[in-house]
């Protein structure tokens, strides 16, 4: 069965979008621990971070570099602090969240609530900037 990433990446399920290109997704975590918290993922569906083959590796930490300067553009912050769990989602994704202290990236602490139209007015910003650095 198609992982819950995978239906975002072929549109069945809805996401905040973020950014594509032909082999990543960028989108925003729903239940994020900052303003700004995003995830990005092979569009190929692999379970394990560390069993997706070097090219496709390389190109998804590219791809997460350029999302993670467009972030910092648009949520202020020190630091894009990056975390790999797959604890939950069985397709492997990297976390983006955008921090101010070690705290910030504790998937402990409780997360923050956005409606709709935050969400979306936070991605939009964002995918604005990336596009304008990376097209
Ligand atoms: P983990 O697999 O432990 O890295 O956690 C999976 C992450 O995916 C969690 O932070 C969830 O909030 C997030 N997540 C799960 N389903 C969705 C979804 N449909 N859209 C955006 N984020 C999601």
């Amino acid at each position: 069965m198609a992982s819950i990433f995978t239906k975002i990446v072929q549109g069945e399920i809805p996401s905040y979008k973020i950014a594509e290109n032909e082999l990543c997704y960028a989108f925003l975590d729903i239940n994020p621990l900052a303003k700004g918290h995003t995830l990005v993922i092979p569009k190929k569906e692999m379970d394990y971070l560390f069993d997706v083959e070097d090219e496709l590796y390389k190109e998804l930490f590219a791809f997460a570099k350029g999302v993670a300067l467009a972030i910092e553009t648009v949520i202020p912050c020190k630091r894009i602090g990056i975390a790999v769990l797959g604890l939950e989602v069985p397709h492997a994704h990297i976390h983006l969240v955008p921090i101010n202290s070690i705290y910030d990236i504790d998937f402990k602490q409780p997360k923050l609530e956005f409606s709709e139209e935050e969400f979306k007015e936070i991605a939009g910003s964002i995918r604005e900037v990336y596009e304008s650095e990376n097209q």
